[in-house]
């Protein structure tokens, strides 16, 4: 039976993944899936499919209905319902499941990190600690902070938003990593940054905005990745 693998994406490292699978196994069929997040998915080899399948049960269908035999998860750190729906649905087809895992990033001498719990916790600490606040957290997660009013946010996105964001002073930047040191460096001080706030997501993609913020002194909240969410039946 020829290789029919499904790559959970949304990442730079699931578009890796899809060409290397491409250009190494050009016999497998590939498919990868995508949230739908954005407005126009990438341009990926193989098949591509957007959309939720349906909690669970769905992409049990989903699997058994495309006769999938290998299944990678290739999200993100904080997509943790769709990790914890792709591990229920393969143990229940018994169809191998491989992870690959981001890497969080190295605490450096001079990192003046604080860690939060979650986005809310973020958005309080932020108005506490900050006065000029590069916001770079994603675009779903932005209510905490606008709530708070406070501080000016510097906000970078990968799309422009189809409104104006709920802050009363922000300023926003479009872009998609990777990005440089240099350029991260610059935008901090262009902005007069006084702090950053982001995911604890790791990987080599996005690291670039904490080594600036060490070089230039700038303490950075961390929001801690989710530790999993348990979806199995409730124990007797
Ligand atoms: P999530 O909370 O784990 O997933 C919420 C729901 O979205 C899932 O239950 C599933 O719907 C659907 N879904 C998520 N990823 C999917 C995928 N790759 N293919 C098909 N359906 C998917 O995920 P999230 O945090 O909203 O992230 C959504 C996507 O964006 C992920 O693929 C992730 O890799 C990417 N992403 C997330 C972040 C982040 O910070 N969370 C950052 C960068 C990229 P059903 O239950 O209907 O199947």
């Amino acid at each position: 039976m020829p290789a029919r693998i499904l790559i959970l994406g949304g990442t730079g490292e699931a578009a890796a993944l899809a060409h290397r699978l491409a250009r190494e196994q050009p016999d497998a069929i590939v498919v990868t899936s995508l949230a739908g997040r954005l407005s126009a998915p990438p341009d990926l080899p193989g098949i591509v499919r957007v959309g939720g399948f349906g909690g669970v049960e769905g992409l049990i269908d989903y699997l058994r209905d495309n006769h999938i035999n290998r299944v990678i998860d290739a999200t993100h750190p904080f997509a943790a319902a769709i990790s914890a729906h792709a591990g229920l649905a393969c143990a229940a087809l018994e169809i191998p499941l491989e992870r690959i895992a981001r890497p969080m990033w190295r605490r450096h001498h001079g990192d003046r990190w604080h860690w939060a719990r979650d986005t809310a916790m973020a958005a309080r600490m932020a108005s506490a600690l900050g006065r000029r606040v590069f916001l770079t957290i994603g675009a779903q997660e932005l209510a905490p902070f606008a709530a708070r009013g406070g501080p000016f946010y510097l906000v970078r996105l990968i799309e422009a938003p189809e409104s104006r964001l709920p802050f009363r002073h922000y300023a926003l930047v479009l872009g998609r990593g990777p990005f440089a040191l240099e350029e991260e460096r610059t935008l901090l001080a262009a902005f007069e940054i006084d702090l950053v706030v982001s995911k604890a997501s790791g990987g080599k993609a996005t690291e670039a905005k904490i080594e600036a913020a060490r070089a230039l002194g700038i303490p950075v909240i961390l929001v801690r990745r989710p530790t999993g969410i348990d979806l199995a039946s409730p124990r007797p």
